[in-house]
């Protein structure tokens, strides 16, 4: 599964890579329950939590697409939420309080996975350059990467530096222009098959797909190891299996 001894940078996804983003949607969510939702039990919640993952209706797509705003989207979704679990719709006023309960618990929540950290150290002590691309508002990830101890990495690109986010390969050349790394030299590490690994190859970048197990989201997203392989795309399931299982080949440190 090796890529090559060839790659000089390395930009990771932020939200289900870097950060347990899913955790901190499951923290979220649970003080939305207990306000908004207090009929429904326990052994609900990871259905509340799979709902909100699965975004049947694309309204965070819509927001990476620079058709709708942040809280549009996710507005759209707490109506959809309540909708389907029986919660009362939420005008804009009703909204602004939900969303300052979901934003205060989402942060709580915020956690790096285990590995991220030396991971980040490793590709550093090898030579890589290291950023991060996302496909959310910037404020947010700084604060989100600075509480999860990784503000330290090269470069950030995220969906406010063009008003779109991954696919769109703007975004990715971006990304390693500020890297000063070539598109063909740079490696690109992110949990969703389509937007990140598929996208940074067909803007150029070397794809990686982190699948990692229990954290897929279901519904239209393209999730299937065959599919990337049969596109020559390596599928690992935790970030230090960039070493362990020797995608990024020998490298000796610069
Ligand atoms: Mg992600």
């Amino acid at each position: 599964m090796i890529v090559g001894d060839h790659i000089e940078g390395v930009l990771l996804d932020i939200d289900d890579t870097l950060v347990d983003t899913r955790g901190a949607f499951t923290h979220a969510l649970a003080a939305v329950r207990v306000h908004y939702l207090p009929h429904i039990p326990d052994s609900q919640h990871g259905e509340i939590v799979a709902m909100w993952r699965a975004d049947a209706n694309g309204h965070y797509g819509a927001y990476t697409r620079g058709e709708q705003t942040a809280d549009e989207q996710r507005m759209a979704r707490a109506n959809e939420l309540h909708a389907a679990f029986g919660g009362a719709p939420l005008d804009a006023a009703a909204f602004e309080a939900w969303n300052n309960t979901f934003m205060t618990a989402f942060a709580a929540g915020w956690k790096p996975f285990p590995e991220a950290r030396q991971v980040v150290d490793q590709l550093r002590e090898h030579g890589y350059r290291i950023g991060a691309l996302t496909n959310a508002g910037e404020e947010l990830q700084r604060r989100k990467m600075a509480l999860c101890g990784l503000e330290d990495v090269d470069i950030l690109v995220t969906l406010d530096t063009f008003g779109v986010g991954k696919p769109d390969p703007r975004v990715f050349h971006e990304a390693a222009r500020m890297l000063g790394t070539q598109h063909q030299h740079t490696l690109y590490v992110g949990d969703e098959l389509d937007v990140d690994a598929r996208g940074a190859k067909a803007a150029g970048l070397r794809g990686i797909w982190l699948d990692r197990p229990g954290t897929r989201r279901g519904g239209v997203h393209v999730e299937d190891r065959h599919v990337a392989l049969n596109e020559g795309i390596p599928v690992i399931s935790a970030l230090n299996e960039l070493f362990t299982h020797h995608v990024l080949g020998e490298r000796k440190a610069t």
